[in-house]
């Protein structure tokens, strides 16, 4: 029943992502959704993260689904490049915007030359358009860039529109939401 609700800028380079992480983490520790001292309390990496507060409660559609009881319950906040994907029942499928056909094969493979940072684009092999790969369509909700906000067992609590809509204002940047199901 392990759960994450990760919230990633739809971009593949966010400029300044270590300021903009700071950032981000001041927002929400004063909005008290995170308290602000680093403890063990996230999956991966060394386990540190910024763990639950009070607040959480009033960005969430069910409060009652907030993981208060459990060891795995913080933010951990990623600034190297990473690919964020559902786990459980991917299918691995995306879209091109301008043609509109079924691209998902080439593009997962083609982040063997993203992930090292070769290239931050995709150009469908159908018809030649090219983009940042997070302006491409995802059924399943995908994130690839080099910021994430991994918010550990958050997933069935479901973040609302506005707090997901205040998150990327303050940003400055839309974020795309990713929940991933162990
Ligand atoms: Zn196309």
């Amino acid at each position: 029943m392990a759960s994450q609700s990760i919230l990633v800028p739809q971009l593949s380079t966010v400029p300044n992502h270590e300021g903009a992480a700071s950032l981000m983490l001041r927002w929400l520790v004063h909005k008290n959704v995170v308290d602000g001292q680093l403890s063990t309390c996230c999956r991966g990496g060394n386990g540190m993260g910024y763990a639950i507060a009070e607040g959480a409660r009033r960005v969430v559609r069910h409060p009652d689904r907030l993981p208060f009881d459990e060891k795995l319950n913080g933010l951990r906040i990623v600034t190297h490049r990473c690919i964020y994907t559902p786990q459980k029942g991917f299918l691995e499928e995306a879209g091109c915007p301008n043609c509109r056909r079924e691209v998902g094969e080439p593009l997962f493979e083609s982040l063997d030359e993203w992930y090292p940072g070769y290239t931050n684009n995709f150009t469908c092999p159908l018809c030649g358009f090219e983009d940042d790969i997070n302006g491409f369509l995802f059924l399943q909700p995908c994130g690839f860039s080099n910021l994430g906000f991994i918010f550990e067992g958050w997933g069935e609590a479901r973040f609302t529109e506005k707090f997901v809509a205040d998150f990327a204002e303050r940003l400055d940047w839309p974020v795309r939401q990713v929940e991933v199901h162990f």
